[in-house]
Parts: structure tokens; sequence; C-alpha cells
């Protein structure tokens, strides 16, 4: 028997009307670093968003699937185009702008974008590369910049430039949005290739609504009309987390970076504008935390704040706590949308007795099925002890990546199951109540005499040292036992390396073999383009010898 309700298809259409009429006085804030921000309103930012389809489509001959890359801050042109693109049918493409520029060619050429928008203080990024960007027919640029280099890139080319605004002034503020299937690609994001080459992710207009809806559930984020939220994690890093369309559902104001993503303007903006909720990667949560212990903000509007990306060590979450913010962890992945699990306790615990699940990497929600695999391809049970990798599906979830133009979807077997799971590549535990909590990435473990060493465990003790600024800690080639761990740490100001007294203090904490004996004290740890430990680095760092290694 079939049921007798509507089918209506979940788009991102819906989402986009739903949020400038009913939110329409909801604000989306872009910082300028001047005095005052720019300022627009969910109801413009659907109107402009028209404007732009119209352009697209009758200006630059945008049709069918076509792609529609971006090369963007965080602001409010790219929330335009993140609405304007897949509601008229098109694609689009978010480019991340800290890639190597072989491989934003490799992507542009690989997802075959014809339509490139981006904000001018990126155009000496983007003009070399244009010669290149052979699929590319049109580029068009917003916001402040000298437009010299791409004007001097496209001249003698076919490629056209086009000003943002002069493009959409003038134009009709309605578009007659088509009906599209839920099923179609709305938006593609290549993963940021930390353990490979970069692989495109298609979500479709489904996937979007749906985890859009999840975001706002009180297990998750849980933001309503009340609150504003201060979008750090870049819009080229998996939508920005899912915010900006989520934000449009429930009306929730959009608090903009753009380029200004240092401390001390985070800081700034913070203060003055008192965002109620942010999102953002470890690694600028740690940079925020030495500017206002040096120069001190009042930051305490955030009440919330999601973290993730990374694993977030648990001393960062106690300094924010003495700060009165509170860090909430969540795992996810380009490959998931990218919410995968959130860590908010359950109910009726005490502080006390909530923090060891708030340093978990949290709970499943509904769409997001969740399975260990052990070594040999056995299920494992949820015991919160037996370490497997962990695999997901769910209507978030990628089935397969983009094979280019024509071709046939890529399944990697290390990727997907047989029975279409994605292995996460993520190795961890799950305690009987569904609380996740990742001990390594598979390739980062450090296999020591036939036992795996935590790479995370031993970088979240030493970051509760007082000395220690950072740390990351990878699995080093050893004659008797495969492997074992190296530390680096990046020491705070003014504290000197006493490798026996760290371990020592390590000593307290995790097991006595699994103490690293290499030690290295290193400017600062690299990142990768979104701001991850780029152990890669550091392991060939160390194969060539370029470390200055203690050993202990
Ligand atoms: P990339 O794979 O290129 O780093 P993603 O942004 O898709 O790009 O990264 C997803 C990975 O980031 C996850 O598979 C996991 O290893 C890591 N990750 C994400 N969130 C967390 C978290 N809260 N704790 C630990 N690791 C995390």
């Amino acid at each position: 028997m079939l049921s007798t309700m509507q089918d209506v298809p979940l788009t991102v259409t819906r989402i986009l009307h739903h949020g400038m009429t009913i939110h329409a006085k909801s604000q989306v804030t872009t910082w300028t670093g001047e005095s005052e921000p720019q300022r627009r309103s969910f109801a413009e930012i659907g109107a402009r968003a028209a404007q732009l389809a119209g352009a697209l489509r009758d200006e630059l001959g945008v049709s069918g699937d076509d792609r529609v890359a971006t090369l963007m801050w965080n602001n409010s042109e790219h929330v335009e185009a993140y609405f304007a693109i897949p509601s008229m049918g098109a694609v689009l493409h978010t480019l991340n702008l800290r890639l190597p520029p072989e491989q934003l060619v490799w992507i542009v050429r690989h997802a075959a974008d014809r339509v490139v928008l981006v904000n001018g203080s990126l155009l000496p990024l983007l003009a070399p590369l244009l010669p290149h960007l052979t699929t590319v027919e049109h580029v068009v640029v917003s916001g402040p910049g000298d437009r010299g280099p791409l004007t001097e890139a496209a001249a003698g080319s076919a490629v056209q430039v086009h000003e943002y605004e002069d493009l959409i002034a003038g134009r009709p503020t309605t578009y007659d949005w088509p009906e599209l299937d839920e099923r179609t690609a709305a938006a593609m994001c290549y993963t940021s290739g930390t353990t490979g080459e970069p692989k495109g992710v298609v979500y479709s207009h489904r996937s979007i609504y749906l985890h859009s809806m999840q975001i706002n559930l009180a297990e998750s984020m849980g933001l309503t009309d009340k609150d504003t939220t201060l979008i750090v994690v870049p819009q080229f890093h998996v939508n920005a987390w899912g915010l900006p369309h989520a934000t449009f559902m429930t009306g929730v104001g959009m608090l903009m970076p753009d380029r200004f993503l240092q401390p001390a303007p985070l800081a700034d903006m913070i203060e003055s504008e008192k965002p109620s909720h942010a999102a953002a990667v470890p690694t600028i949560w740690q940079g925020l935390l030495a500017e206002v212990l040096a120069k001190p903000r009042d930051l305490t509007s955030m009440a919330r704040v999601t973290i993730g990306g990374a694993a977030c060590p648990p001393a960062l979450m106690e300094a924010y706590d003495k700060l009165g913010v509170r860090l909430c962890h969540a795992w996810g992945m380009t490959e998931t949308s990218p919410l995968g699990t959130t860590s908010n306790p359950p109910a009726g615990l005490t502080a006390e007795e909530e923090w060891p699940y708030r340093i978990t990497q949290g709970r499943f929600p509904v769409g997001v099925e969740a399975r260990l695999t052990g070594p040999d391809g056995d299920t494992l049970p949820w015991d919160n002890e037996s370490a497997g990798e962990l695999e997901v599906r769910g209507p978030w979830i990628a089935t397969s990546y983009y094979g280019g133009a024509g071709a046939e979807p890529l399944r990697p077997e290390d990727k997907f199951s047989e029975d279409g799971w994605l292995k996460t590549g993520d190795v961890g535990v799950i305690s009987p109540d569904g609380y996740l909590t990742l001990t390594d990435r598979a390739k980062d473990v450090i296999k020591s005499g036939g036992e795996w060493i935590s790479s995370v465990a031993l970088e979240n003790a030493l970051m509760a040292h007082p000395d220690i600024a950072e740390a990351a800690v990878v699995a080093v080639p050893d004659e008797k036992w495969g492997e074992r761990p190296l530390a680096t740490v990046v020491l705070k100001e003014g504290a000197s390396a006493d490798y026996e007294s760290l371990k020592a203090f390590l000593a307290e904490k995790v097991a006595k073999w699994q103490l690293p004996e290499r030690w290295s004290v290193v400017e600062s740890v690299p990142k990768t383009s979104v701001g991850k430990f780029d152990k890669k680095v550091i392991r060939k760092q160390y194969a060539d010898g370029e470390l200055d290694v203690t050993e202990v």
C-alpha cells in the first residue's frame, strides 16, 4: 500500500524561499575590517540571489547542470551564490582557496567549471591559474581588490570578466525557479586531500535539506532565530558545515568574517557583534585563546561553540570553560555533509559526570547509522573498548565520488564497503549508549610491536602541559618495534624544553610502553589547507632528517 502523503521535493529552493519570506528580517553580517560591517537581510539576499540566477542564465548562458565555482571567503555574496546556483538547477562548486595551485587547477578541470565567482582579494591567486583553467568561460568578481592581475591574465583569452554588482544591477528580483528532482546535484566539494588526491563529493538537494534539519535539532546545534552564528569554518569546507542552509531554515543570523580570520579581528568581531554560537576547527580556537589571554575580550555571548574537523584537546575545552564559552565537540567529513556526531551529554548528569561525554566525538543522530569493523572484517561490539574502523550510512552520506563528466562514479574499495557503507578511515570505539571516541585516523595510528598507540591520546595529554602550545605525534620507523611515536611540540613563549619532565608528565596519563622516546621542538605544526595537523609533512620532515630530534 502506498502512503496518501504528498511527495514534495526537498530542495535548496524551498529553503531559500522559506528563509527570505518567513525569516525576511534575519541578517547576514559581513566583517569588512572597517568601522561598519555590511548587513543584508535574508529578504535582500533572496532578491539578490534571484538577480544572480537571472544574470547567470541570461548573460552568461548557464543552463542545465553547468558547474559554477566559487573562490570566495565567507560573506553575503557567497551566501547568495549558495542559494542562486543550486536553485536554478546548476551545481555550486566551492573551491578551497588554500589548496596548492596545481590541485586547484586539477579540481576545476575535473569538475568542468564554466564560471568562477571570485572575491577581488583572491585575484592574485586566481589570475596566474587562468590560462590553465581550460573549461572556464566567465569570471565574476565581487568585493574589494585590484582587478589588474585578472584583466591582464584574461587579455587575449576567450575568458570574459564581469563585475558581480554590475551584472546583477537592475535585474528582476524574482526568478522562475524550476521544479527540481530532489535527487539531483546541488553542490559539490572536493575533499582536502589530507590523505591522498582530492575526491569530488556531490550533494543532492535532498541530502542538503535533511542535513540542515538535523543541524537545527537541539541534539546537534539547535539554533533558532534568536541566535547569531559566527561561521568561521570556510564556505569552501563542506558547505561551512551546512550552516548557511540550516540558518535559512530557522532564521539564525550569520556573522561572516570574510578574509579577517586572524585571532585579533575574530576577538573584536565577537566582542562587538556578540554571536551566540560559532563554528570552527581547533586551530582557530587555539589561536583565539592565546589572543584573549594576552589581550582580554569578552567572549561570553558565545554560549556554545561547535568544534570539529580534528580532535579537540580536552585542555582547550577546559580553558574555554573558564572563559564562559562551552566548546561542543562534533565529528564529520566531506563525505558526510559533514554532520556525523555531536557530543551533547545525556540528561540528568552533574557537570563532573558530563565531562567524560563532552570529550568524546559525540552521539550519532537518527540519520547516521554506524558500525565498527575490526581488522579481520568482523563487526565489533559497542563496549567502549573494541577499536575498529568506523563505517557509516545514511541519507546525507556519500555513496561514491564524482568520476568526471560522462564517467562512472568512483567507488574505491577502501572507501565504500560492498554492502554500501562509507569506510571513514577513522579508528575508534563506541560506548553502549552510542558515544563515539576516535583514537586515530587509520593512517596515523602508531603500530608498535603488534599494539596500537593512539597519536591523538598522546597529543591530548601533551597539550594539557602548561609549557606546550601545540603537540603533534606521528609514527616513525623503528628497528625493534616496527613503529614508535615521535612527539613534536611547540613551546609557549618563554618556556624551555625539558624532555625528561615532559615524559614524566605523560607517564601519569598513558601506559609506559606508549611513551615517545623521540622528541623534537618545532616552531609550528604544519597544517593542511583546512587547518588540520599535516602528519604527512611531519613524517617526511623526519625521513628527510629536517627535524632536530633528541632521544630520551
Ligand atoms: P580531509 O579528509 O581532507 O581532512 P575532511 O574535512 O573531510 O577532509 O576531514 C574529515 C576527517 O577529519 C575525519 O575523517 C576525521 O579524521 C577528522 N575529524 C573530523 N572531526 C573530528 C573530530 N571531532 N575529532 C577527530 N577527528 C575529526
